[in-house]
């Protein structure tokens, strides 16, 4: 347990959370709604410091991420809780119910991480940035030892912790979870705006990719597809976007994507952006990294095998562009 970083103290020993835009005002003995900060006489605590809900060695391609250290594997782990409420969620079981956790500290999962020969730490699998205090202790370590630090995050953050976190993090997948203001407030109990300002400043400070969730009827229409391709063409560098099947999970029912509508998104965007994927789903399209510039294969995916192709020394081998990759 450790005393959170973003608070300030209120009237009648209150304190209010500023790490994200929640900004939950707790009594005393109250937690917050991500189940991660307490009110502990009048000091807000961290209470979810170090308890890892799970740890696990995968595939970088898993979180996913496929335009950094491809073919590598990463140890991953993360707390037990969640700043939203998504009614889709796809990992409820730990994000949204108590579950036992057990302690570990910053030191030693940077030991274990260099014992497993992983590239670095993934905080991953609910949302890490719940986990702020812990994250940033770890991540700086893992630095000094020479591993890279990854997050997955709805990206739910304030600018200002967002800014302390970055120089640690050396690559981020955002979930976008739509461009429609309503549909995080109806389905997430969250806000857009805060996570597109997350995006635009990943965007500039480190490795950035985007996923999109595609559920029928709810963030899928033609317009929203349209709004989503624009806002990251508005980035101005091109950012890895994935697409991402969905299936009823938690306490949505909506039957599964149809395949034959992912792969319509899937052109479109191809269409727009020089790297777009498919993920949640047994294809044969939407695996692969070609060149933006001559179309030649850079990097082949087959499930989680990955082979490097076209690639020679950070350039195209057959046209000889730069290529758009961290670690090749
Ligand atoms: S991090 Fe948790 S406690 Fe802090 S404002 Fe967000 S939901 Fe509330």
């Amino acid at each position: 347990m450790k005393e959170a970083s973003f608070y300030r103290k209120l009237d009648q020993g209150k304190v209010q959370c500023l790490l994200c835009p929640h900004q939950c005002i707790l009594g005393e003995g109250q937690t917050g709604l991500c189940r991660g900060k307490q009110n502990q006489d009048g000091k807000l605590l961290a209470i979810n410091y170090g308890q890892l809900v799970s740890i696990s060695l995968d595939p970088i391609e898993k979180k996913p991420l496929y335009h950094f250290y491809p073919g590598k594997t990463i140890l991953s782990t993360g707390p037990n809780g969640c700043n939203f409420n998504c009614q889709f969620c796809q990992n409820w079981q730990i994000s949204q119910e108590k579950v036992p956790t057990r302690m570990v500290y910053p030191e030693n999962l940077v030991a274990l991480t260099l014992d497993e020969n992983s590239l670095g730490i993934a905080y991953t699998y609910t949302e890490p940035i719940i986990w702020f205090e812990y994250i940033l202790d770890t991540a700086q370590l893992a630095h000094e030892k020479g591993l890279k630090n990854v997050l997955v995050s709805n990206g739910f953050i304030n600018p200002e912790p967002l800014a302390k976190l970055l120089p640690f993090i050396d690559a981020i997948n955002i979930d976008l979870k739509s461009i429609n203001p309503a549909f995080y407030l109806k389905y997430c109990n969250g806000k857009l705006e805060p996570v597109l300002e997350s995006i635009r400043i990943a965007s500039q400070h480190t490795h950035l990719e985007l996923t999109n969730l595609v559920i029928p009827t709810l963030n899928d229409s033609d317009e929203e597809i349209e709004m989503l391709l624009e806002f990251l063409q508005s980035l101005g560098k091109p950012v890895p976007l994935h697409f991402s099947r969905y299936y009823p999970a938690y306490r949505m029912k909506i039957p599964p994507t149809d395949p034959e509508e992912l792969l319509k998104i899937f052109q479109k965007a191809s269409r727009v952006l020089p790297y777009v994927y498919l993920g949640n789903i047994r294809n044969t399209v939407g695996n692969n990294t070609y060149c933006p510039d001559c179309h030649n294969l850079l990097v082949e995916r087959n499930g989680y095998r990955t082979r490097l192709v076209g690639i020679e020394d950070h350039h195209c081998n057959h046209c000889g562009r730069e290529v758009d990759l961290v670690g090749v």
